[in-house]
């Protein structure tokens, strides 16, 4: 599995339309979940031609290696509060869904207008709790992915593309 900087720019543009049509002008926050999704949430926000404001979100989840615990620490907290706002949340990817279903629950009691997800890649064998994606980019096997964003043990981030990494 690979995803070239062409295919994924295409594949952003297309989700940056869609979410543009959806909201029509109306002002839109999107959150940024930290640290996975920075890239992708740069490359989006450019493609929604629309009203956007950017808010980041900081999210560590404790686990062995590769695998989500499903414990997940908000490490920093948004800088003002979505009351009444349409809130976007952009992952990187949903892989048990256990990350998001948490940041959607914790989102829901600040009573924003709206709350979608925006995700870039999505695992649906490695589904632990059904969350719903509003948008999504790709949708993949279960393989462990790195690259626009996505890190193991913090490296790789910085690939324009993604790919597998191989286990030595
Ligand atoms: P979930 O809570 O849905 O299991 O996991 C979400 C988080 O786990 C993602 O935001 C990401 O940080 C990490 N994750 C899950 N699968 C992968 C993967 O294939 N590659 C990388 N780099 N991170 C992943």
């Amino acid at each position: 599995m690979f995803y070239s900087a062409e295919q994924i720019a295409a594949r952003v543009a297309e989700l940056g339309a869609q979410i543009a049509r959806d909201y029509a002008g109306q002002p839109v926050v999107l959150v940024c979940v930290l640290k996975g999704s920075f890239v992708f949430t740069a490359d989006l926000c450019r493609a929604i031609d629309g009203n956007v404001r950017i808010e980041f979100l900081g999210v560590q989840s404790y686990g062995e290696g590769t695998e989500t615990s499903g414990q997940v620490q908000i490490t920093q907290d948004l800088t003002r509060p979505i009351e009444g706002e349409h809130v976007l949340l952009v992952e990187d990817i949903v892989d048990t869904g256990l990350t998001i279903a948490h940041l959607l629950d914790l989102f829901r009691t600040r009573k924003p207008a709206s709350l979608k997800v925006c995700a870039l890649l999505h695992k649906p064998s490695r589904t632990r709790i059904e969350v719903p994606i509003d948008y999504l980019g790709f949708t993949i096997e279960d393989k462990f992915v790195v690259g626009y964003g996505l890190d193991f043990a913090q490296r790789y981030r910085n690939l324009p593309f993604i790919g597998i990494v191989e286990h030595a």
